[in-house]
């Protein structure tokens, strides 16, 4: 036999035990404070942060186990950023013209209805591109919008009351 360096086996042995469960002992502490802040993460309900740092507190390995298969599959951040998402896709829909003769949905280059033939903008004497009805110039050329453009449309020649106003008026007392 030889000597065992640093004294008996025993002693190596409690040494060996030891370290081993100060190293569980850390890593376990680590576990828990690893599942309070994942939990924190994906609920604000206080009893669920509670029976998952329990599960992690009192089983260790199996209760993280345990966690990881029970815990919601989304973080609160994910969350909120898919409702902002499923937002922008409802305002993308809301936010598609639809023709106001036929309800077809619309592409905003259309210059008329494809369905109905209704006109929906006027193509810009320049460039050819469609024009707003609401602009007055035409954003791509700079070229300015002819006023008469629309027929039927076109303001009043002069003043801001159209001529039949004060007779409808007369007639209504
Ligand atoms: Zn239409
Ligand atoms: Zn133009």
């Amino acid at each position: 036999m030889f000597d065992w360096p640093g004294g008996s086996w025993e002693e190596t042995l409690r040494l060996v035990v030891t370290v081993l469960a100060v190293y569980l002992a850390v890593i376990w502490v680590a576990l828990i404070f690893w599942v309070y802040r994942d939990i924190r993460q994906r609920t604000r309900d206080p009893i669920m942060q509670i029976v998952a740092v329990v599960l992690a507190l009192a089983f260790f390995l199996p209760g993280y186990w345990v966690y990881l298969i029970l815990r919601p599959r989304q973080t609160l951040t994910e969350l909120y950023e898919r409702t902002l998402e499923e937002e922008a896709i409802l305002q993308d829909l809301e936010d598609q013209k639809a023709c106001p003769t036929c309800r077809l949905r619309v592409r905003d280059d259309y210059l008329v209805c494809p369905s109905c033939l209704t006109q929906l903008k006027d193509p810009c004497p320049g460039c050819g591109r469609p024009l707003d009805y609401a602009w007055s110039a035409c954003p791509w050329c700079a070229r300015e919008k002819p006023s008469a453009s629309v027929p039927g449309l076109a303001p009043p020649a002069n003043g801001d009351v159209p001529a039949e106003a004060p007779g409808l008026v007369r007639r209504q007392r």
